[in-house]
């Protein structure tokens, strides 16, 4: 059986200004597509897989049009030399905003069946911070989310959504899928599933799947920041069991109503001011506080120096501060070299107009030692607070990648990172995690956010409202099901 494997991932914040272009993907073709880690478990199916383009980046602002355009060119013409195809399995994010057009996977994923044909099985894998609509649900035969936020279960997921395609393909049944939207849309932070309730709606996930006519069973906690109608939760179901398919959705969909108001942050969280002076005056350590609002992970910017900005006027000490993203401060400090003393404007570099850059006298501590430009970190110290300046946009969510710069996070009195919750390594370090509740383009205080392209009612913005789930099929579906 021939099955083509593509797709695109990415979390775009509608109300993030800076673009992602080309150079901010990470972009496998052809036989490196294959090659790849992300895709090294397709070898245990037995299926011939044929690559076309897969391009991923960290979450951030919306795709340029003319960035987004090229990819999807050159997907939809691989496809084409490819046919015929018996299937195509997508790997996507689910949350992308491509400039000027809303539902882009709903754009990307009908794109592809128009090119592969009805006969062709299409299987995704989406992240369950992504936002659905009828047309992708249309589009597609098969459908599997994480279950897991922070994301343990990636490869689990995409094995689910090609186990479901190899399966279908070797025995020739074609499942039924539907969906039930659920008019709640919560930032990731209130649905972690660490935490209750998110923890017990998402056990009920695998025990479904064990149900007679049940293939997999989807939820959607959906993402926040996109303004757009389509941004809700939702429970997505495949089998070929049409009554019994329905049946759970609906129950899923009722469970996650009936949480609603339960979910609540994971840990303690404050202002920005509230938080850097918690964690000055904290008697254990390392306080880990996660800058929230600027959470690149989340579709930030990670440029802001706000709280760089109140650590220093609180005079705060053995603070870590992994990190800022600003190129030039970065290079500069390249130039400069280790020792050198230097006055440095840090901040602001991308988002100009969304914060304020601190400007001060910095000694350059460290140089990561690279050859790729864009992977350019200095460690620079003011007073008792060692910064990390990063030439891109990144994370700072593993111990190594302090340890490679030369910082220890375990010997911090402080750490600051731009993050939501924790990452898997640093939640168990954090004494305690608290989270500011900062300024941002992904500011956790959703209801504060502008809400022009949002469906009415949705929770929490809107709250006096009664749901009851309406359960639709896919086209497909209901042609095949008659
Ligand atoms: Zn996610």
């Amino acid at each position: 059986m021939r099955i083509a494997v593509g797709g695109i991932h990415i979390e775009c914040s509608t109300y993030n200004p800076v673009l992602n272009e080309e150079k901010d993907f990470r972009v496998v073709r052809g036989a490196g597509l294959l090659a790849a880690p992300y895709f090294a478990f397709l070898k245990d199916y037995d299926a011939e897989f044929l690559p076309t383009v897969h391009a991923r980046a960290i979450a951030g602002g919306p795709v340029a049009r003319a960035t987004y355009e090229a990819f999807k060119t050159e997907f939809l013409e691989g496809l084409k030399a490819l046919l015929p195809l018996d299937g195509l399995y997508l790997a996507m994010h689910g949350a992308m905003y491509v400039e000027g057009m809303e539902d882009a996977e709903g754009d990307w994923i009908s794109s592809a069946r128009e090119v592969v044909g009805d006969d062709c099985t299409v299987s995704a894998s989406y992240d369950l911070h992504g936002n659905v609509t009828q047309r992708i649900i249309d589009a597609l035969d098969m459908y599997s989310t994480y279950r897991t936020a922070p994301h343990i279960d990636v490869e689990e997921t995409m094995r689910r959504s090609v186990a479901m395609l190899v399966e279908s393909l070797k025995t020739g049944v074609k499942p039924l899928l539907l969906w039930a939207p659920i008019p709640v849309v919560l930032p990731g932070e209130r649905t972690s599933t660490v935490d209750e309730p998110a923890k017990s709606l998402y056990a009920m996930m695998p025990e479904i799947d064990e149900i007679d006519g049940i293939w997999d069973a989807s939820l959607m906690v959906g993402y926040v920041w996109a303004d757009e109608p389509r941004a809700t939760a939702a429970a997505i179901l495949t089998g070929t069991d049409r009554a019994v398919l329905a049946r759970e959705a609906r129950r899923v969909a009722k469970a996650y109503w009936d949480a609603r108001e339960e979910f609540v942050f994971g840990c303690e969280t404050g202002s920005l001011e509230e938080c850097v002076a918690k964690a000055v005056a904290s008697k254990t350590g390392p306080v880990v506080l996660a800058e929230s609002g600027d959470n690149p992970t989340g579709g930030g910017v990670g440029d802001r120096a706000d709280v760089l900005a109140e650590l220093i006027a609180k005079g705060a000490e053995g603070v870590v501060f992994a990190g800022i993203a600003d190129k030039a401060a970065a290079e500069a400090c390249y130039s400069a070299g280790v020792g050198a003393k230097l006055t440095l404007t840090v901040g602001a570099s991308l988002d100009t107009e969304g914060s304020k850059p601190v400007t001060a006298d910095f000694t350059v501590k460290f140089l990561l030692d690279t050859s790729e430009p864009s992977d350019r970190q200095a460690v620079v110290s003011i007073g008792g607070i060692d910064l990390v300046l990063s030439a891109k946009r990144r994370p700072y969510h593993n111990i190594v990648d302090f340890t490679r710069l030369g910082l220890d996070p375990q010997k911090a009195k402080i750490i600051v990172v731009k993050s939501g919750y924790l990452s898997p390594e640093l939640a168990p370090i954090a004494n305690p995690n608290l989270m500011a509740l900062s300024p941002g383009v992904v500011d956790q205080f959703v209801e504060r956010l502008p809400r022009l392209r949002k469906q009415r009612p949705t929770y929490p913005f809107d709250k006096d409202f009664s749901f009851e789930p309406k359960i639709t099929l896919s086209a497909r579906s209901v042609a095949r099901a008659g």
